[in-house]
């Protein structure tokens, strides 16, 4: 989207529920002419949307020239206390597709323009109603595949990423502030700011932006899906679980070693948490040079996995192999073991340093599946306890910001002790409010940065 040709004073439409047919479709309209622009196509029979109540419905018909187009309910909003703060209008019409097309070509007609995608959320945005921390939660909100996704939106949606942040930027800007004072007197030779207070502040803030930054990976986890690779070697289950696990037939199951040879994901969610099962090839030496490529990805996905579930054959196994292919897993991870088969034959439950839990199950028929879920569900639970004990980060553009935020003070906190004089700091520091304000928004934002953001919206929104 190019923000620089986004004429924001238009009046703009748009279809806000999903494409296609259903029962009822919602019509959006935002901007100065809305009132004038609906009144020209609908009539009711009590009022004209322009004397009506603020926050009110009416029931009327739209009407094209003689031809009526549909009976539908019209809601007025006044701005500024509307979602886009701006005077809205939304036309409830029933779903048929020429009806939405003829009420938006209709409105088209009559001076609206149709919104680009998230141009709804952005002018929410520009108008003050919203910080971008929130608008991109808007989008996170509409994309929430699980109960844990949804409420971390829900929560940032709600400005808690921006509160905490604004905390930080604030008291850096205090400071600055004091710093910029003593430049102004110079001559004078006066400290305003405390030099030891001044450092115990940003190391509390370059603790708390790193407390930050440690959540993202897990925020992250929540709402792409909790990465879970399956591994172990071929003809373990792990086709076979996945299958178990969606309950339909998705991984191809053969006896035939090695046939899953590249891997398959899918997601599930247990208990409101959404996982993403990766079915990897098997961890073992081979010289098939297409199979070679599947276990070089599947070590390429434990690498990205948060929970690794390491599956052997309980009546087939080399106990040194299994230790070698645990060993290998890099120690961040979780790790699962699971005995599979156990309906052929009773599972000794070795005890190795690295594993989170040993598992008896039967992929085939699903004994101890319960007991595995359960078992994923504590590790998130153990793991969410840690996190949320404070906002936690899902966004890369924030993450990223933060980074350089972080790097940037870090850089401040060398200088201090080299005694480099104010002026030079305060242009680090100005530059790493500046990195914590572009989260939010707070500060003029580049254009550039903002198109990207809206353009991730559907139409409508
Ligand atoms: P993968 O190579 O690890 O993906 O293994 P598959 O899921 O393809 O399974 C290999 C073979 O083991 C198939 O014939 C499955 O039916 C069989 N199998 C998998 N899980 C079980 C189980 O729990 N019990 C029994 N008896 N057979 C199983």
């Amino acid at each position: 989207m190019n923000l620089e040709q986004l004429d924001l004073s238009d009046t703009i439409c748009a279809i806000a529920t999903p494409a296609g047919m259903g029962g009822i479709a919602v019509i959006r309209i935002s901007g100065v002419k809305s009132y004038a622009v609906v009144d020209s196509i609908f009539h009711s029979r009590r009022i004209k949307l322009a004397d009506a109540d603020a926050n009110s419905i009416h029931f009327g018909i739209i009407k094209s020239e003689d031809q009526i187009i549909d009976e539908v309910l019209v809601s007025k909003f006044k701005g500024p206390n509307s979602f886009t703060g701006e005077d809205t209008i939304e036309i409830a019409c029933h779903g048929a597709i020429y009806i939405q097309q003829s009420i938006l070509k209709l409105l088209q007609q009559h001076g609206c323009r149709l919104a680009m995608p998230g141009e709804f959320t952005m002018r929410a945005f520009s108008n003050g109603k919203i910080d971008l921390s929130q608008a991109e939660a808007v989008a996170d909100l509409i994309a929430a595949e699980s109960a844990a996704s949804h409420k971390l939106a829900m929560h940032q949606m709600r400005g808690g990423v921006a509160q905490k942040l604004n905390e930080l930027r604030s008291q850096l800007i205090e400071f600055t502030a004091l710093l910029e004072l003593e430049l102004d007197f110079a001559e004078e030779d006066v400290a305003f700011a405390d030099r030891n207070k001044f450092e115990a502040l940003l190391n509390s803030i370059c603790h708390e932006i790193t407390q930050l930054l440690a959540t993202f990976s897990f925020g992250n986890a929540i709402k792409n899906g909790i990465a879970v690779a399956i591994v172990g070697p071929p003809n373990a289950g792990k086709s076979t679980l996945l299958n178990m696990l969606l309950q339909e037939e998705r991984a191809i199951v053969s006896n035939i070693p090695g046939t899953t040879r590249d891997t398959i994901e899918e997601k599930i969610t247990i208990e409101g948490h959404l996982f993403r099962l990766i079915d990897t090839a098997g961890i073992r030496q081979t010289t098939d040079p297409i199979e070679k490529l599947g276990v070089a990805r599947s070590q390429e996905k434990i690498h990205q996995s948060d929970i690794v579930m390491m599956m052997y054959d309980c009546t087939n196994y080399e106990i040194e192999e299994l230790k070698a292919a645990i060993d290998s897993i890099p120690p961040d991870k979780h790790v699962l073991l699971l005995a599979n088969k156990i309906d052929l034959t009773k599972s000794k439950l070795f005890a190795f340093e690295k594993v989170t839990m040993h598992l008896e199950i039967s992929a085939l028929d699903g004994k101890g599946i319960l007991s595995l879920k359960e078992a994923l569900i504590k590790i998130v639970n153990d793991h969410i306890g840690v996190a949320t004990a404070d906002v936690i980060l899902t966004n890369q553009r924030h993450y990223d910001a933060l980074q350089q935020a972080l790097n940037t003070l870090a850089l401040v906190k060398q200088q201090m002790d080299h005694n480099i004089s104010a002026d030079l700091l305060c242009i680090d520091l100005r530059a790493a409010i500046r990195l914590i304000g572009n989260i939010t928004g707070t500060i003029d934002i580049d254009t550039d940065i903002l198109g990207t953001i809206f353009s991730k919206f559907c139409i409508g929104k």
